[in-house]
């Protein structure tokens, strides 16, 4: 173990966790706004040191594109045993070739989010076919994408305090034809089915999709989803008895897609959700763990 380096390996006995998490979804490095002073190598120390707690013997970073991903690499190369590499990516930016050099780099896979046309407009098809041909999996956002404001959870305090935390997010998407409307899952059926060897996760099952999200995953091999997205995702998981009614646990990956403060929170809460739907702890395995290990050839 280098000086300084937390140790990554899994602690022999837990027992507040499950035995063995595969978490899929954690957005790296942390925000501007949430990264205070740490730098990158305590960040890669703090998040590993959380993994190690809560039995999650690998994660996948989805490594931020505006810092040329270098973080990422950083963190990966620090603690080769436990991240898994993947690059956010933009669609209508990065191509083929930026693909290629990615996977040259060490990414195993790619994370995308907000393009400017449908997931499956042919225009991205020379990049999911590099993808598919490198053997990188690729992570799509899918469903509507939370905005600086939960106006459900956590109303704002009046319209000023709204516009002012908004103004940012606001920004960037004004004027663009990018939004839930071009991510919605039904476009992976087609993606599954142009690229059958292409590995494909949506992340949050849909978010506000579900019932879609569902039957792809029902019909086409090699989609999978996400159950990552907080309290609302999983009431609407739990509730709608999505699990064995209408997709199976082999199709579901469990992601925190959180700051890694709230990391715990999820964990707990998905432990006790399969408890209370009387889930067995092989299938438990699965989404904690087992599914993820199979797609990433991990186990
Ligand atoms: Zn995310």
């Amino acid at each position: 173990m280098a000086a300084g380096k937390t140790d990554a390996t899994a602690i022999p006995y837990l027992k507040d966790a499950p035995p063995r998490v595969f978490d899929i979804h954690v957005h790296y490095p942390w925000r501007p706004d949430a990264s205070s002073n740490f730098s990158p190598q305590q960040q890669a120390d703090i998040l590993a040191h959380t993994c190690r707690r809560l039995n999650i013997v690998k994660a996948c970073l989805l490594g931020r594109r505006n810092d040329g991903w270098q973080p990422t690499l950083e963190a990966w190369r620090r603690y080769p045993d436990l991240f898994v590499p993947l690059a956010q990516v933009s669609l209508d930016e990065d191509g083929p070739e930026a693909v290629e050099r990615l996977r040259e780099q060490g990414f195993r896979g790619l994370k995308i989010t907000m393009p400017q046309r449908n997931y499956d407009d042919p225009a991205y098809f020379p990049t999911y076919a590099t993808a598919e041909r490198l053997g990188l999996a690729i992570l799509f956002h899918t469903g509507i994408r939370g905005g600086a404001v939960d106006f459900l959870l956590f109303p704002p305090r009046d319209a000023r305090q709204a516009e002012a935390a908004s103004e940012r997010l606001e920004q960037m998407s004004a004027g663009s034809t990018a939004s839930g409307a071009r991510m919605q899952p039904i476009y992976l059926d087609t993606v599954g089915m142009a690229f059958p060897r292409l590995r494909i996760i949506g992340a949050h099952m849909g978010y506000g999709l579900y019932d879609t999200a569902a039957a792809v995953a029902r019909w086409r091999r090699n989609v999978f989803f996400d159950i990552s997205g907080g309290a609302v995702v999983r009431r609407h998981i739990v509730e709608r008895s999505m699990i064995y009614r209408e997709v199976h646990p082999g199709k579901l990956l469990f992601g925190s897609d959180c700051d890694f403060v709230h990391t715990s929170r999820e964990v707990t809460a998905w432990m006790e959700a399969f408890a209370a739907m009387d889930m067995p702890r092989d299938d438990q395995d699965r989404i904690f763990y087992r599914n993820a290990a199979e797609l990433f050839g991990e186990q």
